[in-house]
């Protein structure tokens, strides 16, 4: 690892550090690279970035997601990504840089709040970015990695995306090919694309279907964080009915 903590050392791609180790950084307008950042990069956007970011730009999460995004399939597991697609122009700069900065700030994704640093495993992190290109290293602002997702107001993200991560090893795959296909698009769904999951529970017969407590009903039909989360569980539990979510007897006709 190296000793960032020396003034002297030249931050980069190169450099390593753990959670608690230091680094320096700060970005502003002054800086010649300001907003260099923001362009032809792969920003993957989570389901609580798809979830602020459409709300912060007064869309439905469908509209955004067809406005201002790519749906990839990840290598491996085969489920479906979401990247911010960039201008087509000879730049390929985000849809939402301005010359001002992010037109999106508060609710940016949680990759731009976390750049310039990026995670690396195993409580290692280091930088995306060399600083010939983003001269923010060169500034001398010390920061440990809890100090800058704090600063950045990351915090909110893992306590509400743990169930998300446990979506890929919970959710159960036939090896039938059209069926594996619904349940993609169903991931997808819940997960990306909100607004349509919330007429999927409410407008169908999910609720006649599923036996669900009457206040989680209430809760997940006026907080989209609560159907976020019932979203995650649900795609874990809703496939294998020995688990949390239960089938109504009725439905058996019972
Ligand atoms: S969302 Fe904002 S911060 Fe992120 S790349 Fe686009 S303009 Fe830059
Ligand atoms: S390149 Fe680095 S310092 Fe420059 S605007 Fe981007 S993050 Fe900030």
């Amino acid at each position: 690892m190296k000793n960032i903590g020396q003034k002297t050392a030249v931050q980069g791609r190169h450099t390593e550090f753990t959670g608690d180790g230091r680094f320096r950084f700060l970005c502003h307008s002054k800086l010649e690279c300001f907003n260099r950042c923001c362009r032809d990069i792969n920003i993957f956007l989570s389901p609580y970035d798809v979830l602020r970011m459409s709300r912060k730009l007064g869309l439905s999460t469908s509209e955004f997601l067809e406005r201002y995004t790519t749906r990839l399939q990840a290598r491996g597991t085969g489920f479906p990504v979401v990247l911010i697609k960039m201008r087509d122009d000879a730049d390929l700069i985000c849809p939402f840089v301005t010359g001002q900065g992010c037109a999106i700030y508060d609710e940016r994704p949680w990759s731009c709040r976390m750049a310039p640093v990026e995670i690396r495993g195993n409580n290692r992190y280091g930088f995306a970015f060399d600083s010939d290109h983003c001269r923010g290293l060169l500034e001398d602002t010390e920061w440990t990695v809890g100090d800058w997702m704090k600063n950045q107001g990351n915090e909110g993200y893992q306590e509400l995306e743990s169930g998300f991560e446990e979506i890929p090893a919970g959710l159960q795959m036939t090896g039938l090919p059209s069926l594996d296909r619904h349940i993609m698009e169903m991931f997808f769904m819940a997960c990306y694309d909100l607004d349509k999951f919330r007429r999927y529970v409410f407008d169908g017969s999910f609720i006649k279907i599923f036996d669900i407590p009457p206040e989680t009903v209430t809760k997940i039909k006026n907080n989209d964080l609560e159907l976020l989360k019932f979203g995650f569980r649900w795609l874990v539990s809703g496939f294998d009915l020995r688990k949390s979510i239960t089938v109504r007897d009725e439905v058996f006709g019972n």
